[in-house]
């Protein structure tokens, strides 16, 4: 039997963990929590000569609020973190609610924010409230550093904007006009600790006669990437919800997705669970956007 050999390397700056990459690359693979990654190395889907631990980097576990910027997540950041934080609580709860609702706690206590956005599975939870409220991803590699919306970040099927060496450093929360209601809901057929069949963020943001000035809706696990529905303003905006406008976003849903046949669910079944969680999202986002406004 061969024995695959494996170098771990300890860099303590992105920079460096970048140059390491770079160095080794086509046999190098950044390692954060290990959630996902431990699993292909065991399954030998993907065998490295190089694992590049982000852990031995300092200072990238930070959470904090910036009045003007937003909650701002460094990359090691747990699930198990999110899940809990009053910081998160405050500005963003429907996060806690999606961090919360992730595998199991073994699995939330090592996972990282930034491991979860760069594994790029497209059942992840977490991107669809994300892109829902409009986050960015930093990311830094050796010589530089950009920031990327997360609705421009997922590409395909394990497929995200990381070029070779770059690495996500911080998830950046911008906070939501004042009012917004942001609601995940994640349909699971199989168990609760299951990946989601689907999932549908809605973060709603009322004008001020109670109208409807900003509807942003996004799905998970129904295409190689999440997708941030297109359409929905020319249809909502300035109006008072009602039945019939909640029917006509739905009827949008359709054209926009790609499911696929698993044991979650069919296609027929995805597409018509799609268009009720979607109508189910837009009426509890609405729900949590009134609930703000009662204080
Ligand atoms: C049993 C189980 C159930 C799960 N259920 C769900 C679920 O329901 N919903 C959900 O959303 N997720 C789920 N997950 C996925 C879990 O959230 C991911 O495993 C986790 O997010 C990966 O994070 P990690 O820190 O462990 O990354 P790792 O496993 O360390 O890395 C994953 C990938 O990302 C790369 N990487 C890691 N960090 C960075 C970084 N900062 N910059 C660039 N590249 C990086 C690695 O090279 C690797 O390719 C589940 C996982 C398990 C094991």
């Amino acid at each position: 039997m061969t024995i695959h050999k494996l170098d771990l390397l300890q860099p303590t700056t992105l920079e460096e963990a970048s140059a390491l990459y770079l160095e080794h690359e086509g046999d190098a693979s950044f390692i954060a929590g290990g959630t996902a990654l431990l699993i292909y190395l065991r399954e030998r889907f993907y065998q490295p000569g190089y694992l590049i631990d982000l852990k031995t980097i300092p200072g990238l576990d930070y959470l904090r609020h910036e009045p003007g910027v937003g909650l701002r997540v460094g990359a090691l950041v747990t699930h198990w973190t999110m899940e809990r934080s009053p910081l998160v609580r405050q500005h963003a709860p429907v996060l806690c609610e999606t961090y919360r609702e992730i595998g199991n706690v073994r699995v939330r206590h090592a996972a990282t924010v930034g491991g979860n956005l760069a594994h790029g599975d497209y059942r992840l939870d977490p991107p669809a409230p994300l892109i829902a409220l409009r986050a960015r991803a930093r990311l830094v590699r050796q010589g530089g550093e950009r920031e990327v919306p997360l609705e421009d970040f997922f590409l395909d099927i394990y497929t995200t904007a990381l070029e070779p060496g770059e690495i996500v450093a911080e998830v950046i929360v911008p906070d939501p006009p004042a009012g917004t209601g942001a609601v995940y809901l994640k349909y699971q057929s199989l168990s609760a600790m299951d990946w989601p069949c689907l999932g549908v963020a809605a973060a709603l943001t009322p004008g001020a006669d109670g109208s409807v000035d900003d509807l942003r809706v996004v799905l998970t696990s129904v295409a190689s990437h999440p997708v941030l529905l297109q359409g929905v303003n020319e249809v909502v905006r300035g109006q008072r919800l009602t039945d019939r406008l909640i029917s006509d976003v739905m009827a949008l849903v359709d054209d926009q997705i790609d499911p696929t046949d698993d044991i979650r669910g069919s296609v027929w079944y995805k597409r018509e669970m799609a268009r009720l969680f979607v109508g189910r999202a837009i009426r509890a986002a609405q729900q949590r956007a009134q609930a703000t406004a009662r204080g």
